[in-house]
């Protein structure tokens, strides 16, 4: 079992999303290059783990980050711009700037 947290960089929300399959390399590769690295697939996941419809955005890669950890919480993939502790609170720095 993997969790899949994905992170909607516009506002910084975060869900888990629980898939039911085991690490390998197509995964890394569908996560990193293939459907699932496009904000098309990542928003519906995102929107399904917050309960909501599918709720599909356009295609981009900029939306949403994803880290992916397995059963025992180790980390198996990250994406580059997943954003340290640091990093999240100068976004809402930002965000509150903006106001
Ligand atoms: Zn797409």
């Amino acid at each position: 079992m993997l969790n899949i947290h994905i992170r909607r960089n516009s506002d910084g929300k975060r869900v888990v999303y629980c898939d039911d399959s085991e690490w390998d390399a197509t995964r890394e590769y569908m996560w990193a290059e293939g459907n699932y690295a496009c904000d098309c697939n990542r928003s519906i996941f995102f929107s399904n783990a917050t309960g909501n419809d599918d709720d599909c955005t356009d295609c981009g890669s900029d939306g949403f980050s994803v880290r992916i950890c397995d059963e025992a919480g180790n980390e198996v993939y990250v994406d580059d711009n997943w954003p340290s502790i640091d990093g999240d609170l100068a976004h809402l720095q930002i965000e509150r700037d903006k106001q």
